[in-house]
């Protein structure tokens, strides 16, 4: 699908059906979001943000198939976002294949892609005015491996937030602080939006699906699973009745520590503070971070109800 041949103009400004079957409409500036969404809204539509880094997989689109459930029109930005990676961390060589995404999202019935340059996000440069979340909350798993990337996060989706005004917005429970920071966000500076959270999409043997797949070799692919492994063998502890988050907690990590798996972080813990806990129940979070290879590498679970 070329993109020059998607019928730009005349859909930007109407909510017509054969704009929608003509596949995603690309639009590269903020303005054009806009009067797209406002054409939406005066066709009395709901509109559903999906917001990507793009290199698609499953895991983006099941978001978008949940946003359909919940919105009449469903957009999808992508745009990987620098204030989001630190200084020795993998923003130029994260992969990108836009002509690819676009095909993904079309088949899945995205209406609009946004797929801005970085000087349409932050045309001043680094923004003077930023997110934050606190130290409790944002310090800690990720926040505390990756000193301001959830600023980074917060900050472009606040933007995004801005841009798109949408009705709801859907984010993978794959990356559960980032979800819940930006539902904090969201309740915390009255953002009048609907946060949803979609379950994690994995590959047939449990390895959660991540556009940073692509970087393993196939042994570092095999060893790679010991993290959904290790979810799965704690979640199993718990239902023959553990409830010790010290001794979940201990063997999440002998379970990460696998042979070319450098650990960085196994927790246990509460998914509205994201502190560790004394005792596991249900909706308790557990969550591991770690690097093979070069490649770093999230997951995580949500222990199920107590019987
Ligand atoms: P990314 O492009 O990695 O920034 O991810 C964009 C959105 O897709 C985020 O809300 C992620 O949590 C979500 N996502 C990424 N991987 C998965 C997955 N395996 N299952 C479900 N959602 C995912």
């Amino acid at each position: 699908m070329s993109v020059e041949t998607l019928a730009a103009e005349e859909c930007i400004d109407a909510a017509a059906a054969e704009c929608e079957d003509a596949g995603p409409l690309l639009v590269r500036t903020r303005a054009e979001v806009r009067a797209w969404v406002a054409a939406q809204r005066a066709a009395g539509k709901r509109v559903g943000l999906v917001p990507t880094m793009g290199y698609l997989h499953e895991g983006h689109l099941s978001l978008v198939d949940r946003a359909h459930e919940l919105a009449d029109v469903v957009a999808m930005s992508i745009f990987v976002n620098p204030l989001q990676f630190g200084p020795t961390e993998d923003l130029e060589r994260y992969p990108r294949d836009l002509e690819r995404d676009l095909a993904l999202a079309a088949e899945r019935g995205t209406a609009l892609v946004f797929a801005p340059s970085v000087a349409e996000m932050y045309p001043e440069g680094e923004p003077r005015v930023s997110i934050l979340p606190d130290e409790e909350i944002g310090g800690r798993l990720d926040g505390g491996s990756r000193p301001g990337h959830f600023r980074g996060v917060l900050t472009v989706v606040a933007k995004l937030f801005g841009i798109f005004t949408p009705d709801v917005a859907v984010f993978g429970q794959k990356d559960w602080q980032q979800a819940t920071l930006i539902a904090r966000m969201a309740a915390d500076l009255d953002i009048p939006v609907r946060v949803e959270v979609a379950p994690i999409v994995r590959e047939p043997d449990g390895l959660a699906m991540s556009s940073r797949n692509v970087y393993l070799s196939p042994d570092e692919r095999r060893s790679a699973l010991a993290l959904s492994r290790a979810l799965g063998q704690v979640r199993e502890m718990y239902e023959r009745g553990e409830r010790d988050a010290a001794v979940l907690r201990g063997a999440l990590w002998s379970g990460i520590s696998a042979p070319g798996v450098e650990p960085e972080y196994a927790e246990v813990v509460d998914p509205r503070t994201l502190g560790p806990i004394g005792r596991a129940g249900g909706g308790t979070v557990l969550a591991v971070a770690a690097r093979v290879g070069k490649t770093r590498l999230i997951d995580n679970a949500l222990l199920p109800p107590e019987a």
